[in-house]
């Protein structure tokens, strides 16, 4: 019955008061949460066991009998991948009538992974998420845009969920080219922005020029964001970035930054999260089992990416929840060669701010001979600046990573450049950092 707690003290308490649950919120004891999962987690296995032809299948053909299973450490190798996703049709997931449907392709795959929602499922994010949004200072009365990609993509729907919540202002601009926004949205006065990442830092180049107005905070989401372009952002604007993370898997939300912008409170009543595969400094890949829904619920989903718990608690109002760090990269983007332990991560120190480039780039492992190459390809902002860029990523790799130099200076690998024009680098939504290309060169 512990699964009921949270359900019942927001109908008879709570209700749709997002002011009231933040003051609530943080006098929820911690140490009753780690309960509420384990009891929503055993529920989940009776359900889908009981719905999902998919899940029914698998735990017969590994001799799995939920009824004994507590935590997912108990199910051992068992997990749900990307990969079921792509080759299981939809409806071998599914547990209830779905109402809402998504699709993502990733950076791996062009076969979509398909994720279906009921409205109630939709709405529940919301309420979650406006305590979030809340945390970080957004009110009824601010005036709200956003700019996400419509597209098969549920973001728009997530903020839409929490704004329904809030009760702010709230317009629509979808993923119209930068500068056509920084025109339009001129006269609406709008001081809270929904927006992707690399569209941001182009709007912000043009507001260097044109001028910037008073924002309170921008919230962005989709993919990562280096913390130079955090701070280049923030100065231009004078004000804070906050970001969120999540994967169409979640209708968009695992966690979000609180005002103290160091990781991410993860939704801990509603997803059961592990990390797995760790290594010795505690990251490992994210996996989680959904503990709420009903249509499509998944069981220790292999998120693909790589983060850490935070250990220390935070002060904030979702100080109940934990808190995992930035995401270092995609497991299957982790590559391991001549230069070192590779994460986009790992290059994003030497290239989100290097003068002359833009912020689309890639880094590309191939293998000549005995030695494995180093590929960097960059968009040049002055086509005849090649050599000198090439120049001033070499140095950077000196000044900075001295592991790898030290590895270079033994020719345990070299360096490649190849350039391109701005925009020729990125074809979809997301732009792979890392790739191995390795495994097509030993063939
Ligand atoms: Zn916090």
């Amino acid at each position: 019955m512990l699964y009921r707690i949270p359900e019942v003290i927001d109908a008879l308490v709570i209700g749709s008061n997002v002011a009231r649950r933040a003051r609530l919120a943080v006098h929820v004891p911690p140490s009753i949460v780690p309960a509420i999962r384990r009891d929503k987690f055993r529920r989940l296995l009776r359900y889908v066991n009981a719905r999902s032809p998919f899940y029914r299948r698998r735990f017969k053909e590994l001799g799995i009998d939920v009824r004994g299973v507590r935590t997912p450490e108990d199910l051992g190798g068992f997990f749900t991948t990307a990969q079921d996703l792509r080759e299981h049709p939809v409806e071998d997931f599914l547990c209830g009538r779905p109402e809402l449907g998504f699709e993502t392709t990733g950076t791996t795959s062009r076969t979509p992974k398909r994720v279906y929602f009921s409205r109630h499922e939709a709405a529940d994010m919301g309420r979650d998420g406006a305590l979030g949004l809340y945390n970080l200072g957004l009110r009824p009365d601010d005036r709200v845009v956003d700019a996400f990609d419509y597209s098969f993509w549920n973001a728009p729907f997530t903020l839409r969920a929490s704004l329904d919540r809030v009760g702010c202002f709230h317009v629509t601009a979808a993923k119209i080219p930068p500068a056509e926004f920084y025109d339009r949205v001129q006269p609406y006065g709008f001081n809270v922005l929904f927006v992707e990442p690399s569209w941001l830092v182009v709007l912000t180049e043009i507001a260097r020029v044109r001028g910037t107005w008073p924002v309170k905070f921008f919230y962005v989401g989709g993919e990562n964001m280096s913390e130079q372009t955090r701070r280049y952002v923030e100065a231009t604007w004078n004000t804070r970035v906050y970001m969120s993370y999540g994967q169409t898997e979640t209708f968009g939300q695992i966690g979000t930054e609180c005002p103290a912008q160091h990781g991410y409170h993860i939704d801990d009543f509603n997803l059961y999260c592990e990390i797995v595969d760790r290594g010795e400094d505690g990251y490992g890949e994210l996996v989680y089992s959904t503990l709420s829904r009903e249509v499509m619920p998944l069981v220790r989903y292999r998120s693909t990416d790589v983060t850490a718990f935070v250990d220390e608690p935070c002060t904030c109002t979702l100080k109940v929840t934990r808190r995992i760090a930035k995401i270092r990269g995609r497991s299957d983007e982790m590559v391991n060669c001549g230069m070192g332990n590779l994460s986009p991560w790992f290059f994003e120190q030497l290239l989100d701010d290097l003068p002359g480039i833009t912020r689309d780039w890639q880094v590309g492992v191939l293998r000549s001979g005995n030695h494995d190459t180093i590929e960097f390809r960059v968009e040049l902002l002055d086509a005849g600046a090649g050599d000198a860029v090439a120049a001033a990523i070499t140095d950077r790799v000196k000044e900075r990573i001295p592991d790898s130099w030290r590895n270079y200076q033994l020719k345990l690998f070299e360096f490649a450049f190849t350039f391109a024009r701005p925009g020729a680098l990125r074809t979809g939504r997301k732009l792979r950092r890392l790739v191995d290309e390795r495994l097509t060169a030993w063939e």
